[in-house]
């Protein structure tokens, strides 16, 4: 296993101030973890821009490294030059840079097609200020042709001045090293930390699934839909399955875990508890 794997913890922005009071306190209890930072995602158009700059700030006031994510889509420069300009204000390190994807109904283009054009941005307006993350996808993305069209796409994004990866969720090892494989094989060096979402909701799972285009394998739909009207042995299977998988990935040479927490500590907590990372 990696000496000491790097974790990171993902957020979504609350709409409401139960939903922050609720971050606060999620915050509080992943601390334990000692996270390399904590991701906050980010509306495509800017929809949640004031609760995604809300919760840096609360994750800054908690004492932790925020990663807000920045997605391009129908973005322009300026408004991304405005962003940054808060971001380095306020101290913060790192990003996430996307493209994120169109709501139905978004008219305006925007000033970038691609993430690798956000990336290229970023570096030539801030240089080395930030650290860039950007998504990576094991099962590639559902709008790319074919995988080595995917994996050239992640290349550029690197090209353009990425420092690491953080993958979309999947549920098979081997989708994640055969991705490690090709990248090296091409040149990539940056770290891919696996993205890793806890199961807590069948059905929310599957929505998901379906439109990011993370494959749910046949025996794991069965069991979880045998299991979704009874949350409490879903919650002890998803565990398991999450817990093995993650210690497939760091026994298998990942070097960390970044983990989509949809705001709730138990069930990472409990997978990070098991990993004896906690
Ligand atoms: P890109 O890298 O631009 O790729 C998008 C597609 O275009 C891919 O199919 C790629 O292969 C293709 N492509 C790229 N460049 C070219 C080119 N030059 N020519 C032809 N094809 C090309 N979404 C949000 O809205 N907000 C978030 O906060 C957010 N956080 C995320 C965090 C993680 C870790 C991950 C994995 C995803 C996240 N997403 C988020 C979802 C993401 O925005 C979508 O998956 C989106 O569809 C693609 O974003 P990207 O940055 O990978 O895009």
């Amino acid at each position: 296993m990696t000496e000491k794997p790097e974790i990171s913890f993902e957020f979504f922005p609350p709409k409401t101030a139960q939903g922050v009071t609720n971050l606060n306190q999620v915050l509080g209890e992943l601390d334990v973890v000692s996270p390399s930072f904590y991701s906050v995602t980010f509306g495509a158009g800017g929809s949640t821009r004031e609760g995604t700059l809300g919760a840096v700030i609360s994750i800054i006031d908690a004492g932790g490294n925020a990663a807000p994510h920045i997605s391009c889509v129908g973005a322009s420069k300026k408004n991304v030059l405005e962003m940054l300009g808060e971001y380095e204000a306020m101290g913060v390190k790192r990003l996430v840079a996307l493209r994120g994807d169109r709501p139905s109904g978004m008219v305006e283009l925007g000033d970038f097609a691609h993430a690798n054009e956000l990336v290229e941005f970023i570096r030539a307006e801030t240089g080395e200020q930030f650290l860039i993350a950007v998504a990576a996808y094991p099962e590639y993305h559902p709008e790319s042709a074919n995988p080595q069209a995917d994996l050239m796409n992640f290349k550029r994004k690197v090209d353009a001045g990425a420092d690491m990866a953080l993958t979309q969720y999947f549920f098979n090892a081997d989708a994640y090293f055969a991705l490690l494989d090709s990248a090296q094989r091409i040149g990539v060096e940056v770290p891919i930390m696996p993205g890793i979402m806890p199961i807590t909701n069948f059905v929310q799972l599957a929505r998901f699934s379906d439109i990011c285009g993370a494959e749910i394998p046949r025996w794991l739909r069965g069991r979880l839909e045998q299991y979704q009207d009874d949350i409490d042995s879903l919650l002890s299977f998803g565990a398991d399955v999450i817990t093995t998988l993650c210690d497939c990935l760091l026994e298998g040479g990942a070097p960390g875990i970044h983990f989509y927490t949809l705001n709730k500590s138990k069930p990472t907590l409990d997978i990070c508890q098991r990993l004896e990372l906690a």
